[in-house]
C-alpha cells in the first residue's frame, strides 16, 4: 500500500520553492484520497494508516538486512500539533531494535557549550535503522530565532555578526550537513506538522480539562503561542530556505489527528520504497555448505 504520487507531491515544499504556510490547508490535501465510496474519511485514514504501519514493518527488515542505507525523520511542529501520537502510532509495528527515537529538548550547560549540530549528529541512526527526530537542530533556527537571547550564551561567535546572517548561515550549514548525510547513505525526510492556532487552543483547552491529559499541559506553551506569527514566520523561513532535493520538506496537515498520522505513516513508506531495496542473495559460494547444514539438520 502506497500514498498516492500526487499526494506527495502537494505535500512536499520543492526545492527552492517558498513555503507559504498560508496557502497551504491545516485540514486536509486538495487530492482527494479518502474518498472512498461508503465510508468515512476516519475511517479510510484509519485503514490506511494500518496498511502503512505494515508496510513500514516489512520496509524496516528489509533496511536492516540491506543495511546500505539508514532513514532519518525530522518531525518539527507548534506544541500540541500531534508529533509524539504520531511517532506512537507511526512507529507502532516496527520492531524496536530497528528504530529509536530521540527527543531534544532545552540544551544542556554541555551541549550549548558545542556548535548547534553537535548534540543531533551524536544520535543519528546508523544504517539499517530508523531513527525519528521529535524536534531537532531546526530548534536553533526556530525557538532561538524567535528568542534570540537563548543565543547569546549558546553561540560566542554570534555577538560578531549580524543577527541576520546567523540564520542565512545556520541554513547554510544545515544544507551542508543533510547533505553530507545523503551522500553517506542516511535518507532525509523532514515533516512539519501544519496545525492551526485554532487547533492548539482545542487541543490545549482538552489538555488543561481532563486529569490525565493535564500533565501534558505547561504554562510555558501558552506563552510560546503569543508568539504565533514569529513562529509561523520562523518555520516559513526555514522551510523555505532548507528544503532540498537530498532532504525535502513536507507540510502535513495536522487539525485532523487521522490525517496527519495516516500521511506521515505514507511519506515514511514512501521513503524507503525510493531506496529500491531488494532482498539480500545467498551466496552462491556457501550453498554446498547451505545443503550440508540442511542434512546435517535432518539427521539429528
Ligand atoms: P517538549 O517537546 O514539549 O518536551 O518541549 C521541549 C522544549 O524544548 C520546546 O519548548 C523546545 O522549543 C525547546 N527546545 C528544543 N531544542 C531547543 C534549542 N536548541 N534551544 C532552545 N530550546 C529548545
Ligand atoms: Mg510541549
Amino acid at each position: 500500500m502506497k500514498l498516492d504520487r500526487t499526494v506527495i507531491d502537494e505535500l512536499v515544499v520543492h526545492s527552492g520553492e517558498h513555503a507559504a504556510l498560508n496557502g497551504r490547508s491545516t485540514v486536509a490535501t486538495t487530492v482527494d484520497w479518502l474518498g472512498t465510496a461508503g465510508k468515512k474519511p476516519k475511517e479510510v485514514a484509519e485503514e490506511d494508516l494500518r496498511a502503512f504501519v505494515d508496510e513500514l514493518t516489512s520496509s524496516q527488515e528489509l533496511l536492516w538486512a540491506r543495511g546500505t542505507y539508514a532513514l532519518l525523520v525530522v518531525l518539527q511542529a507548534m506544541d500540541a500539533a500531534g508529533k509524539d501520537g504520531t511517532i506512537k502510532h507511526v512507529m507502532s509495528g516496527v520492531n524496536p531494535q530497528g528504530c529509536q527515537v530521540v527527543a531534544f529538548r532545552q540544551p544542556s550547560a554541555e551541549e550549548l557549550g558545542h556548535d548547534f549540530l553537535w548534540r543531533c549528529s551524536k544520535l543519528l541512526p546508523e544504517r539499517g535503522r530508523i531513527g525519528i527526530f521529535n524536534r531537532s537542530y531546526y530548534e536553533d533556527v526556530l525557538v532561538v530565532r524567535v528568542h534570540p537571547e537563548l543565543l547569546a550564551s549558546g553561540d560566542a561567535s554570534s555577538g560578531k555578526r549580524p543577527l541576520e546572517h546567523v540564520w542565512s548561515h545556520r541554513f547554510e550549514d544545515i544544507n551542508a550537513f543533510e547533505h553530507h548525510l545523503h551522500r553517506s547513505g542516511t535518507r532525509i525526510v523532514k515533516i512539519f506538522l501544519h496545525v492551526s492556532k485554532d487547533e492548539q487552543k482545542k487541543r490545549f483547552l482538552q489538555r488543561l480539562d481532563d486529569p490525565k491529559k493535564l500533565w501534558k499541559f505547561s504554562v510555558a506553551d501558552l506563552a510560546e503561542r503569543r508568539h504565533w506569527d514569529e513562529y509561523q514566520a520562523a518555520y516559513e523561513e526555514a522551510l523555505s530556505a532548507t528544503s532540498t532535493s537530498w532532504a525535502p520538506w513536507y507540510v502535513v496537515p495536522a487539525d485532523h489527528k487521522y490525517v496527519l498520522r495516516a500521511l506521515v505513516g505514507g511519506i515514511m513508506v514512501d521513503a524507503i520504497d525510493r531506496m529500491q531495496l531488494r532482498p539480500p542473495k545467498a551466496d552462491p559460494d556457501e550453498s554446498q555448505a547451505r545443503s550440508r547444514a540442511r542434512t546435517e539438520l535432518l539427521a539429528e
